[in-house]
């Protein structure tokens, strides 16, 4: 089975990599391969740490993709030979204030009553899981199953690992998905080219509207959530697992890495297609990053960057055959990319190459939108 995938984030990488590994001719159409949200992202694999009320459907399938991301990591860094800075050492959350440790507290009612567990800390205790803390911090949470990755290299090896697979790079724009007697048949690209396939996998991320050709109203909005990040840069040891905080009800994080990378991120804005870095955004990260580890402004500064979230209407990921024949959507990932990347691939080679979605992944059918509009 030929197949063209738009879009080479994390999603349209792993994607293709499995649908190879399953046999299929795949090829990868991208100007700028992993340049996206994935090239920014801190990586964290959390769908603990990150749980929302209302999102439990998306909280088991972030449950599910970390569970698979073991065996995903394993067998990508064994047949590539390169490593992605997978950690699984738990991830903790850390209150400032009386209000923020109110709000801990009831986020961890709720995990509780869905049956995930979390280790509640003291001051005293979570000072001794990062001695780096404040003094002042009043107590957290630990979930002891998070970790994180680092989603650079977690994309250089899916790049790595397509191309053995002999997955097909094409550096350039699609500009329109082929269409041909109510079926997908290929994309045209920016530059008129025209590559012909079984299957089209839609994954471009926030610009998936972007692309040309299809019905009005097939694609369902995604929207740009811009996140600034900053990098810094330690020698000695600062900190020994992921830490987040709520610092006055505003949320910040610090995830280290192995050869001495702290990113801390990270804003959340409704700012359009906008990438610029404002002294605002990172005024806002230092402040709440200070507050709780004060020895932050010691470190040395490596860089700063915004990315786009690619959000749908509810912000859960659209995962699925469409209602164009030949036509998959993969986009929609938000806050949550890396951490679905191993689901994802699994489900969207599934929907690319048997006609439809597993189990798992068919509440997150691009269909969603259309029938809850027919219900009001
Ligand atoms: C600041 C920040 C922090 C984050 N932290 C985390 C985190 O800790 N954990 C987590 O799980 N997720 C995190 N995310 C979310 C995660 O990064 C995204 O959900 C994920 O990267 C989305 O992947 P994607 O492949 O859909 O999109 P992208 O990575 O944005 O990739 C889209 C690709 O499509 C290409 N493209 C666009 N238009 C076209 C076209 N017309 N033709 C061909 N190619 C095209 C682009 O060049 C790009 O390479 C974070 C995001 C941000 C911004």
């Amino acid at each position: 089975m030929e197949i063209v995938i738009i879009g080479a984030g994390v999603v349209g990488l792993a994607t293709a990599w499995r649908a190879a590994a399953r046999g299929a001719a795949v090829t990868l159409v991208d100007p700028a391969p992993a340049s996206g949200a994935s090239s920014v992202a801190a990586g964290m694999l959390t769908p603990v740490s990150e749980l929302t009320y209302g999102e439990e459907p998306l909280l088991r399938l972030g449950l599910a993709s970390r569970e698979r991301y073991g065996p995903f990591v394993a067998e990508l860094e064994e047949l590539t030979g390169l490593s992605t800075g997978y950690r699984t050492d738990g991830i903790l959350e850390v209150a400032f204030d009386a209000d923020d440790l109110g709000y801990l507290h009831d986020l961890r009612r709720f995990q509780e009553s869905l049956g995930i567990p979390t280790e509640a800390l003291d001051r005293r205790e979570c000072r001794r899981q990062e001695p780096m803390l404040a003094p002042s911090v009043r107590g957290g949470l630990l979930a002891p199953e998070d970790g994180s990755i680092d989603p650079r290299r977690l994309t250089a090896a899916l790049l790595a690992a397509g191309e053995r697979l002999g997955v097909r790079l094409v550096r350039e724009r699609a500009a329109a998905v082929l269409v041909e007697r109510d079926t997908a048949v290929g994309v045209r690209l920016d530059g008129g080219a025209e590559l012909r396939a079984d299957r089209v996998l839609l994954a471009a991320g926030p610009w998936t509207g972007d692309v040309e050709g299809l019905p009005p109203g097939l694609v369902p909005p995604v929207r740009p959530v811009k996140g600034q990040v900053l990098r810094l840069r330690t020698r000695v040891p600062f900190l020994r697992r992921t830490t987040r905080g709520l610092v006055r009800g505003s949320s910040v994080y610090l995830v280290p890495r192995a050869d001495g990378e702290i990113v801390v991120g990270a804003t959340q804005e409704e700012m359009g297609f906008d990438t610029r870095v404002t002294a605002g955004g990172l005024w806002e990260l230092l402040r709440d990053a200070r507050e709780l580890l004060p020895g932050i402004t010691e470190l040395e500064f490596a860089e700063v960057s915004a990315g786009l979230r690619p959000g749908s209407p509810d912000n859960a990921p659209v995962m699925g055959p469409t209602a164009l024949p030949g036509l998959v959507l993969g986009t929609g990932h938000f806050r949550n990319g890396v951490l679905l990347a191993p689901i994802s691939a699994d489900v969207l080679a599934a929907a690319l190459l048997d006609g439809e979605a597993p189990e798992v992944g068919r509440p997150f059918a691009p269909d969603r939108f259309e029938q809850s509009e027919q219900k009001v």
